[in-house]
């Protein structure tokens, strides 16, 4: 988003905070915030950016509501407030879902189906989530309704589907409360299976409307694939994936691993994550519901040991508990990925005053024209 390109909603969106700057001069910006942060540690490398830094995420939402003027809008919350911004395409986003929720905003004006109302919670239709696989072209429409009553649910989606095709399957999810959370704890799938696959790194995998999916695919091969090069697992390691998700990371790993251990605290990320495992056919590795830090206290504690140790913390971090007990597990290499320059310093800090050395700071740009920045780094255990 250079000076011709620039997003008439930069302002008033606030999604996209560096798209001030060429992408050449983020790249920079970003590159500098690591040095500043993190450069004592270690020399950091070149920030791999993208060829084409448009268009990248794959998951996509929009809030729906009404204008001033009583019509019809769908688009994003402005920054730190509850007004929608209406948007119709973004430079960031996913062009076909984009495309997608405008038809959805122009159908649901001719089905006579009300946005939701957050005020007096009333309506219907209040958000749509459009997530689609890269390399599968699978795409899930999720729409977020505030009552389950389902008006004409069947000409309506024989009507979306006549025009998208494409699409392979739709999900309403209802969510009643008053939250700033998009979904709800009810889904029922409409059309399709409920879900969608991808592919990454050569596996494939499940993707639920509700489970974490790293939003930019072609940033994720990059980034996972320096994570196995920093990792260099040997055939008899045995490997923990620490906060691990639906499996993704693991899953690549166990090719190389004599045994992988997936630890990750949300339960409906572990039962994707063995859905996952099974459709991959690989067999040496398990999954364990729990919190990663407790985990890490218990193998400890029993004695266990484990060669190379894979953590993918939310932003966060990991806690003080993780990172003793990692030293009590003495692994090889920590491979330590992060959306969160800050607390990455602060617990590779507390790794390297201990037994561990920094070997290598690998920025990713994830998030082209946003603040977001993302790196992975490989300790090693001294000698
Ligand atoms: N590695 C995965 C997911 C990374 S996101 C991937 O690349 O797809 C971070 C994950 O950490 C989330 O799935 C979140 O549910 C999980 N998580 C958060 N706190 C945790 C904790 N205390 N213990 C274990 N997992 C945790």
């Amino acid at each position: 988003m250079d000076k011709n390109t620039k997003c008439p909603l930069y302002k008033k969106c606030g999604g996209c905070q560096l798209q001030n700057l060429t992408y050449d001069k983020q790249l920079e910006f970003k590159m500098k915030k690591v040095v500043r942060l993190m450069g004592k540690l270690h020399r950091v490398d070149d920030i791999i950016g993208m060829d084409n830094p448009y268009h990248y995420r794959n998951k996509v939402q929009a809030a729906f509501g009404r204008d001033r003027q009583n019509r019809i809008i769908s688009g994003v919350y402005q920054s730190s407030t509850h007004k929608i911004v209406p948007v119709d395409s973004c430079l960031i986003e996913d062009e076909k879902a984009d495309e997608i929720i405008v038809t959805i905003r122009k159908l649901i004006k001719s089905f006579k189906l009300k946005p939701f109302d957050d005020n007096n919670m009333t309506g219907f239709l209040r958000h749509v989530l459009i997530k689609r696989g890269f390399l599968s072209g699978e795409i899930m429409v999720v729409l977020v309704t505030g009552n389950e009553q389902f008006k004409s649910k069947r000409s309506f989606i024989n009507a979306l589907l006549s025009r998208h095709p494409e699409i392979t399957t739709i999900v309403q999810n209802i969510n009643i409360k008053r939250t700033s959370l998009v979904l709800g704890d009810k889904s029922f799938v409409l059309f399709g299976d409920g879900v969608i696959k991808e592919q990454l790194c050569g596996y494939t995998f499940t993707i639920s409307p509700k489970a974490f999916y790293q939003i930019n695919p072609i940033q994720t091969e990059v980034l996972y694939n320096k994570a196995m090069e920093f990792a260099d697992i040997q055939k008899n390691d045995i490997v923990i994936d620490a906060y691990c998700g639906t499996g993704t990371i693991g899953i690549i790993a166990s090719k190389y691993a004599g045994q992988v251990i997936g630890v990750e605290l949300n339960k409906d990320a572990v039962k994707d994550a063995r859905k996952n495992a099974r459709l991959n056919n690989v067999e040496n590795i398990d999954f364990v519901c729990a919190d990663a830090g407790r985990y890490m206290v218990d193998i400890a504690s029993q004695g266990l040991s484990a060669d190379v140790v894979i953590m993918d913390p939310p932003r966060a971090g990991s806690d003080i508990r993780f990172l003793k007990s990692l030293l009590k597990l003495n692994p090889r290499k920590v491979v330590y990925i992060s959306c969160n320059p800050e607390t990455l310093r602060r617990d590779v800090m507390f790794l390297s005053k201990n037994n561990y050395k920094v070997k290598k700071i690998q920025p990713v740009d994830m998030f082209p024209h946003t603040e977001h920045i993302e790196c992975v780094v490989l300790l090693t255990r001294k000698a």
